[in-house]
């Protein structure tokens, strides 16, 4: 049983600042779990309690069966890997790797066994007699995750152990934190990050926390479900612009009327756009906020009247070239210019006149308070 389950869980530092707010959360056998969200949410907080390196919080945090709140760090069957790998700089890499299993009085011969099984799993056998400040960051963050490996934890934790290293190291070392849940498979596993693409890549569940002004749900659950189910079905205006890079286009628009195959949405700028949602609960002509992500525009050729509905028609303020693809930014957006992600170099250039269907089956509609309407 190595499933974590979080009941009613709250924690502030002082009276005044809740950092966790109400989780209620269930982390099966086996899952790799994703803490995401912007700095400062809480995510850190919610993991070193998990560990049990912050306590005085109220609710209840089980790991198996086991109610661990009173339970001592060493004692919990969980290993972290820290940002800033936590090695003795002073203990050569076997020493590291082995120091947690000598302070358990676990036998010489098994403590060796170990520790060069987890070497050869990382690739770092040649590495085992080098000080830390003779290895790369790359290199020192293996030997963290060696050092977590030795103990055979019910449960790894992860806090933000790629940030120190530099962009291609870090898409590396994440297909190796992969690897490693699929040689651990009965390991459930917590890992912390702000980068939605490491968390996208590894999850097969993100736990997205809100921050920000309203301190009524700072350190409180977004949303939870797999990667993909948050990216297509937000449901709020908060997880729809947290997770996409260019963030998804929203349009701020008015509610005119449902039909057969849903919501019609009146844009200021006077088109029309249908939403496949049920807007029955709402007002005529209440505010509503379209969502649509830069990659679901699609170039039409067409203009005037030869464009069909669904359909709309800017001016392209700049263009920024990838290669690959293309950020076409578009005027008249409300409250923020809108993007569309192209293919190629798309043909676009500033000035242009340029129409983009919004795909029905790819708009998102949010009522006044921010919450998604339901397909
Ligand atoms: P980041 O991605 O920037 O690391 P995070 O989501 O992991 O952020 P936490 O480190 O959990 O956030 O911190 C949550 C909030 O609690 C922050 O506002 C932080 O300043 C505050 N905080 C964290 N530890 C303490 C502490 N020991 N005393 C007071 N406030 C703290």
């Amino acid at each position: 049983m190595t499933s974590i389950t979080l009941s009613g869980v709250n924690k502030s530092f002082g009276a005044n600042f809740p950092v966790i707010s109400g989780v209620d959360l269930k982390i099966d056998d086996g899952e790799f779990c994703v803490f995401l969200g912007p700095s400062g949410c809480g995510k850190s907080t919610l993991l070193r309690m998990v560990a049990g390196l912050e306590t005085a919080y109220s609710g209840e945090i089980r790991i198996g069966d086991r109610v661990v709140d009173k339970v001592e760090p060493a004692d919990r069957e969980v290993a972290m890997v820290f940002q800033n790998y936590a090695l003795y700089p002073h203990m050569s890499v076997y020493d590291n790797m082995a120091f947690g299993l000598r302070q358990a009085k676990t036998p010489k011969d098994e403590i060796d066994r170990r520790v060069r099984e987890a070497a050869r799993i990382l690739q770092i056998e040649p590495l085992l007699d080098r000080m830390p400040k003779a290895l790369s960051g790359g290199q020192r963050q293996r030997v963290a995750i060696g050092r977590a490996i030795v103990r055979q934890p019910k449960v790894f934790l992860f806090d933000e152990p790629l940030s120190n290293l530099d962009a291609a190291l870090r898409v590396h070392m994440r297909s190796e934190i992969a690897t490693l849940h699929r040689n651990f498979p009965a390991a459930s596993m917590i890992y912390v990050t702000h980068d939605q693409t490491e968390a996208m890549a590894l999850a097969d569940k993100i736990v997205l926390l809100h921050a920000g002004k309203d301190m009524l749900k700072h350190g409180s659950i977004a949303q939870v479900g797999k990667p993909l189910d948050l990216y297509h079905r937000p449901r709020n205006l908060f997880v729809a612009g947290f997770l996409g890079s260019p963030t998804m286009n929203f349009i701020e628009a008015s509610f005119a009327g449902q039909q057969a195959d849903g919501a019609r949405v009146a844009l200021k700028s006077g088109e029309e756009i249908v939403v496949p949602v049920d807007g029955s609960t709402l007002a005529a002509g209440a505010a509503v906020t379209l969502g649509v992500r830069p990659e679901h525009l699609a170039p039409v050729a067409a203009s005037g009247a030869a464009l069909g509905a669904q359909t709309l028609t800017r001016r392209v303020s700049a263009v920024e070239h990838f290669g690959e693809y293309s950020f076409v930014y578009l005027d008249g957006g409300t409250p923020a210019p809108l993007i569309a992600k192209v293919a190629g170099d798309g043909g676009f250039k500033a000035g242009d006149s340029a129409s983009f269907a919004a795909p029905a089956d790819c708009c998102h509609l949010f009522d006044a308070d921010g919450i998604a309407l339901s397909h």
